[in-house]
C-alpha cells in the first residue's frame, strides 16, 4: 500500500515524501480513506502509531478541496489533552500542509494569551487547542465555531483522566450539529464509550495495537528492590550499563522532582517533566533530552503521553503506575520501529497489587531479576496466577504474534475477535545479574 493509493492529493504526497515516509502505517491505511469519505471515526490508537498523520492528512485534503465561504475561517478543530501534544499536532499540520494555502494555529494554557489572540485574528482554517484555553478564547469572543466542519478529539481517554469532560461537553454544545467527528483514544473503557455514543455518528472503527505493547519487541524485567534503595539502584544501573538516554517514569510530580535532584547529585544530568512545570521548562527539558545533554528524563505518565521521543533503548519504571494500562503506554516508548527495547520496573513489596494488575492486563508474568548488592529486605510477594482476560468493558490489550512488514504494528478491524494469546516468555537475561524465575505459577 502506498500513500498514492489512499487517494491523497499531490501537495500532500509531496509533503509526505519530503518527510521521508515511504509507506503509510496501518492506522493511516485505515483512517485516511474513511476520513476522506466523510465518515466519523472511532480509533483505538496511541502515540507512535502514526495516528496524527492519519487524521491531519485527510483533513488538509478535505479542507483544501472545498472552497469555504470565507478564507481562513475555522473549519477544523483538533482538541488534545496536553500542551505538548497540541504543539506536536500543530507541527504536523504545518509539515504536511506546507504546499497548501491553509493556515493553522495552536492554543494552550500556561503561556500568554495575547500572541494566540493575534494569531487567531489573522484567520485560521485549523486550530489545535487544549480545552481550557479554547473556552477562555471563546468567552473572550476570539474564536467562532459557526463554520466548523471537522472535529478531532485526540487522546480522548486522557482528557477524561485529566478531568476535562465538562469542558469537552461545553465545547461540544458550541459546535454546529452537522460536522464530521474523529475520536482517538488509547483505550475504550465504558466512560469513553458513553462519550462516543453522544458524539459519533455511525463511526468507522479503527483499531491498531499500541506500538510494541505486545512485548515482542520489548524485553520486560522486574527488579524487586526495597523502596529506600530505588534511587541508588537507578543510579547504579545508569552508570554501570552506561545508559546515555533513559526515560524514567514516576507516579507523582513530587517523586519526579526528588529523583531528578538525586540523580543530579550523583553527577548524572537529569530533568523532571510534569504538569507543574512551566511550558518553557518542559520544552527545554525535552530538547535537552533529545539532544543528548540530559541523560535521564523523569516524567509523570500524563507529561510523558504524547511526547514525540521515538526508539528509546530503555525505559525504567521507578514505580509502577496505579492504572495498569499506563504500564503499556510506558513500555511502548521503547523498542519502536523494529528495534528491541528494554523496560525495567523497580518494584517494592508494597507494589504487588499494581504488579498483579499489570500482569493481568498483559496476560503474562514478568521475569524477576535481582540487582547485585540490592537484594531486598522486604521481598515482593509471589505474583497471583494470571486470570482470564475480560472480553468486554475495560480496555483490553491486544496481543499479536504476526506482524506485517513495515513499521512493526498490526491492524485489525472489529474488536473482540483476537488478542489474549499469551506470548512466549523471554529467556534472555543480562549476564551480570542473578536471576530467579517469576513466582506464582503458570508463566509458561
Ligand atoms: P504519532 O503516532 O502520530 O505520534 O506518530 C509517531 C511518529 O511516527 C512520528 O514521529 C511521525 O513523524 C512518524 N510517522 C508517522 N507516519 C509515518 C509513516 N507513514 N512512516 C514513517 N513514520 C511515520
Amino acid at each position: 500500500m502506498t500513500f498514492d493509493e489512499l487517494g491523497l492529493a499531490a501537495p500532500l504526497l509531496r509533503a509526505v515524501k519530503e518527510k521521508g515516509y515511504t509507506e503509510p502505517s496501518p492506522i493511516q491505511v485505515e483512517a485516511i480513506p474513511a476520513v476522506l469519505a466523510g465518515r466519523d471515526i472511532m480509533a483505538a490508537a496511541q502515540t507512535g502509531t502514526g495516528k496524527t498523520a492519519g487524521f491531519v492528512l485527510p483533513i488538509l485534503q478535505l479542507l483544501s478541496a472545498t472552497a469555504p465561504a470565507h478564507p481562513h475561517r475555522l473549519r477544523s478543530l483538533i482538541i488534545t489533552p496536553t500542551r505538548e501534544l497540541a504543539a506536536q499536532v500543530q507541527e504536523s499540520v504545518v509539515t504536511y500542509g506546507k504546499h497548501l494555502p491553509l493556515k493553522s494555529a495552536v492554543v494552550f494554557g500556561g503561556v500568554k494569551i495575547n500572541p494566540q489572540i493575534t494569531a487567531l485574528r489573522k484567520g485560521v482554517d485549523i486550530l489545535v487547542a487544549t480545552p481550557g484555553r479554547l473556552l477562555d478564547l471563546y468567552q473572550q469572543g476570539e474564536v467562532r465555531f459557526n463554520e466548523l466542519e471537522i472535529l478531532v478529539l485526540d487522546e480522548a481517554d486522557r482528557m477524561l483522566d485529566m478531568g476535562f469532560i465538562h469542558d469537552i461537553r461545553r465545547i461540544l454544545k458550541l459546535l454546529p450539529a452537522k460536522r464530521q467527528n474523529l475520536l482517538f483514544s488509547a483505550t475504550f473503557a465504558n466512560e469513553i464509550r458513553q462519550l462516543t455514543r453522544t458524539i459519533l455518528h455511525d463511526p468507522v472503527e479503527v483499531e491498531v495495537s499500541p506500538p510494541n505493547a505486545t512485548a515482542e519487541l520489548v524485553e520486560q524485567f522486574v527488579y524487586p528492590v526495597d523502596k529506600k534503595d530505588k534511587a541508588a539502584v537507578l543510579i547504579q544501573l545508569v552508570e554501570e550499563r552506561d545508559w546515555q538516554q533513559v526515560l524514567v517514569f514516576s507516579r507523582t510530580k513530587h517523586g519526579a522532582n526528588k529523583l531528578a535532584q538525586q540523580l543530579e547529585k550523583a553527577g548524572i544530568n537529569a530533568a523532571a517533566i510534569h504538569g507543574n512545570k512551566s511550558q518553557a521548562a518542559r520544552t527545554k527539558a525535552l530538547a535537552g533530552f533529545k539532544a543528548g545533554k540530559i541523560r535521564v528524563l523523569v516524567a509523570t505518565d500524563i507529561a510523558a503521553r504524547g511526547l514525540d521521543i521515538a526508539q528509546l533503548p530503555q525505559v525504567v519504571n521507578f514505580d509502577l503506575p496505579n492504572v495498569p494500562e499506563d504500564y503499556v503506554h510506558r513500555i511502548g516508548r521503547t523498542g519502536r520501529a523494529g528495534a528491541t527495547g528494554k523496560a525495567y520496573s523497580l518494584v517494592s513489596a508494597d507494589e504487588i497489587k499494581q504488579l498483579n494488575d499489570i500482569q493481568h492486563v498483559i496476560q503474562r508474568h514478568l521475569d524477576r531479576e535481582y540487582v547485585d548488592g540490592f537484594e531486598p529486605d522486604h521481598e515482593v510477594p509471589p505474583s497471583a496466577p494470571i486470570r482470564k482476560p475480560q472480553v468486554h468493558g475495560q480496555a483490553r490489550i491486544q496481543q499479536h504474534h504476526k506482524r506485517p512488514a513495515g513499521d512493526g504494528q498490526h491492524t485489525s478491524r472489529g474488536r473482540g475477535s483476537e488478542g489474549h494469546n499469551r506470548p512466549q516468555q523471554r529467556n534472555k537475561r543480562p549476564g551480570n545479574r542473578s536471576s530467579r524465575p517469576a513466582q506464582g505459577g503458570n508463566t509458561r
